[in-house]
């Protein structure tokens, strides 16, 4: 009730056009201009700027509804010169009270909420299983939450006849646990939550959430120097923990009961080799996934495994332990390389590829070392991998990206990918090919 809904058509130009809601009828306006978003993938071509249109045919209105109704199907109609033409929409529209609203539970490990209806809308932080929240509306099978964020109904389960307020917080307690602290948050119910890192921060905000809170416990620890928290609105909680240093290590979220539990990982100990330090690398592709395939035919899941085969071998040469995903040629899924991390929880985690053309792409020059990035953790190491690698071994740049892939969204490690190259360049084929340089990129 009170929100914008707003409806969109195409018909032919000067026409009349409008909406039927119920009884309600509602002119659709002609739009002067229509707005064409690039695919995000354009970046990669540097082709991704929004492109305005003079058009005509577009129309659009919007209204608001100030009570609870069901208005069935809209049905559109376009009138030129005593001619009309009437469709009826897909979807059907309920206006919902903010009073009852429905409420779920998140059933599986992490809910992916994102900002919109769509998995063309951006990843929010995900929401541990056990969340509960109102449901405050709903587009095809996505639910919006009441803190904003939508989820895929399927992630979630009604729950009947709960009725759901704010929660409540108390006192915060901590201890260490195998080289990481571990916080409690009592709640007295499972709230949305979000995280942001910045350089020496990690940022905890609680939604739906009123403190009640006296009292903090911050057990002594290596990472964290000191936990600030602060009602930055009337139900929504946001908590600092100002660290000792700016690299962060990786980090865990968990419901138990109704506690939250936060686990933030301590950086490993300093020393001159990679002792006590484990390693996972990720052979991307593998069994029926080829990747990019060179001119030979040469394909990218073989050379993935040989590279990360040999960067193992240089990392035990100094001390680290080394897994690989996988050691042969074989099918596996990236939910199942993502266990892995979250498994094994290394120190570091770095998917190995080979990059291909991006549509568009001009195969001569585009060339180089690219490595992509999702969580602030892995920025710093991607940005010196590059400088590294491209200074030291004279190689083109591709660059360093901040990338949404299943292998840089892992956030129990520091998690990167590394495009070493294009399999789609004749000059960086050479090099993939050649055993020499393959031994001195490793
Ligand atoms: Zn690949």
């Amino acid at each position: 009730v009170g929100e914008w809904i707003c409806f969109s058509a195409i018909a032919t130009p000067q026409a009349q056009v409008s909406v039927q809601l119920g009884d309600k009828i509602l002119p659709l306006l002609p739009q002067p201009q229509t707005t064409k978003l690039p695919s995000n993938a354009a970046v990669l071509t540097n082709l991704n700027q929004a492109d305005s249109q003079d058009k005509t045919g577009y129309y659009r209105g919007c209204q608001q509804f100030k009570q609870e109704a069901n208005l069935g199907k809209p049905i559109f109609t376009a009138q030129l010169n005593n001619r009309s033409i009437t469709q009826q929409g897909q979807g059907e529209i309920n206006i919902i009270s903010d009073q009852n609203l429905p409420v779920i539970e998140i059933i599986v490990p992490e809910g992916v909420a994102r900002t919109g209806p769509g998995s063309d809308y951006s990843r929010l932080t995900p929401l541990p299983q056990g969340t509960k929240a109102r449901v405050t509306g709903k587009e095809g099978d996505w639910l919006r939450l009441d803190y904003g964020g939508w989820i895929l109904e399927r992630e979630t389960r009604l729950i009947a006849n709960e009725v759901l307020d704010n929660a409540n917080i108390r006192g915060l307690s901590s201890r260490s646990i195998n080289q990481a602290t571990e916080i409690i948050f009592p709640l007295s119910h499972p709230v949305p939550i979000a995280v942001a890192q910045e350089d020496d921060k990690f940022i905890l905000t609680l939604y739906n959430t009123i403190a009640q809170t006296d009292t903090i416990f911050l057990v002594d620890n290596p990472l964290v120097r000191r936990l600030d928290w602060r009602q930055i609105n009337p139900t929504t909680i946001e908590y600092t923990f100002n660290l000792n240093q700016k690299q962060q290590w990786g980090y865990s979220l968990r419901y138990q009961g109704t506690n939250l539990i936060l686990t933030l990982r301590h950086p490993p100990e300093k020393s001159d080799n990679l002792q006590g330090k484990v390693i996972l690398l990720d052979p991307g592709h593998g069994g029926k996934e080829t990747g990019a395939v060179g001119p030979t035919g040469y394909t990218e899941k073989e050379i993935n495994l040989l590279m990360s085969k040999l960067i193992k071998q240089e990392l035990e040469k100094l001390g680290a332990t080394v897994y690989l995903t996988r050691e042969t040629d074989i099918d596996l899924s990236l939910p199942a390389r993502v266990e892995m991390i979250n498994n094994l929880q290394p120190t570091l985690a770095i998917s190995v590829h080979y990059n291909a053309l991006p549509d568009d792409g001009d195969a001569l020059n585009t060339q180089g070392i690219g490595i992509f990035w999702y969580h602030p953790q892995a920025a710093d190491l991607s940005v010196f991998l590059h400088d590294y690698l491209t200074k030291n071994l004279n190689r083109p740049s591709y660059g360093v990206f901040w990338n949404n892939l299943a292998l840089t969204r892992p956030y129990s490690s520091p998690s990167l990918l590394l495009e070493l190259g294009f399999m789609s360049n004749p000059q960086e084929f050479e090099w993939i090919t050649d055993t020499q340089a393959q031994k001195q990129l490793a």
